[in-house]
């Protein structure tokens, strides 16, 4: 049976909103293909390297929480930046996407550095930014989830896509998360995978290509996964 391996960043720290249920998804859309699907929580960073890693995940947290993440991933900052620049497929929310930029400046000024890993930054604000949110992306067709932050994250880099409900990456240009080569960050906690079954497949496709193995059959039933789906738009479209 083909495998592949999914490190989990900080599942001690950051797993707000039910986050791990990503990981949940994963491992089912992995079985419909036949694929084992292994994971790795990962903790305590010093010394890991990426050879067995094919998928890499990273959840949301507070910003008490985040700093300390942040502090801890540090350590392989070189190595993360270096495996995203050569295509690995990974799914960074809220927190953890915020922290892959240069700087998270906190509602009453303080600077956190961030990871540094892109060129972006975060500047939070004491009203959050809360709710039900949709995208429509010309990638993964509408995407649901659920926003809860305060940051407001500004970049010159592709997105997941256009808000039509909710706020996304900031207040004012309608754009959410964050797409660069393999890299997904989202603001979408909920958790997005589950009902969102084009990202779930697009991260497991491009861990297949890089490995080398099928991702086959591309049509399996997506029922449940579509009425999932289908709740929040009618909700968000009833208000
Ligand atoms: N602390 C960040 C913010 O409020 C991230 C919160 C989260 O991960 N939901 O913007």
């Amino acid at each position: 049976m083909n495998e592949l391996t999914v490190y989990h960043f900080m599942p001690d720290k950051l797993n707000l909103y039910s986050d791990i249920g990503n990981i949940i998804a994963l491992r089912q859309r992995a079985k419909m293909r036949d694929i084992k699907l292994n994971v790795v929580d990962i903790n305590e960073t010093e010394g890991v390297t990426f050879d067995q890693c094919d998928i890499f995940f990273i959840g949301g947290g507070s910003d008490r929480e985040q700093a300390l993440a942040t502090k801890e991933l540090s350590k392989i900052k070189t190595t993360l930046k270096e495996v995203i620049e050569d295509g690995m497929p990974g799914l960074t929310i809220c927190g953890g996407y915020q922290f892959l930029g240069s700087k998270y400046i906190t509602p009453d000024g303080t600077e956190l550095e961030g990871l540094n890993i892109l060129d972006f930054y975060t500047e939070s604000q004491k009203d959050r930014l809360t709710g039900d949110i949709v995208i429509e992306s010309d990638t993964f067709g509408t995407i649901v989830g659920f926003e809860n932050h305060g940051g407001r994250t500004y970049h010159p880099y592709g997105t997941l896509g256009n808000v039509t409900h909710g706020y996304g990456n900031n207040d004012e240009d309608a754009k959410e998360g964050i797409h660069y080569k393999n890299l997904l960050g989202t603001y979408l906690h909920g958790p997005i995978l589950p009902k969102n079954h084009e990202v779930t497949d697009y991260l497991l496709e491009k861990a297949c290509e890089r490995k080398g193995i099928p991702f086959t059959p591309k049509q399996v039933n997506n029922t449940e996964e579509e009425a999932a789906k289908q709740v929040i738009v009618n909700r968000v479209t009833q208000k």
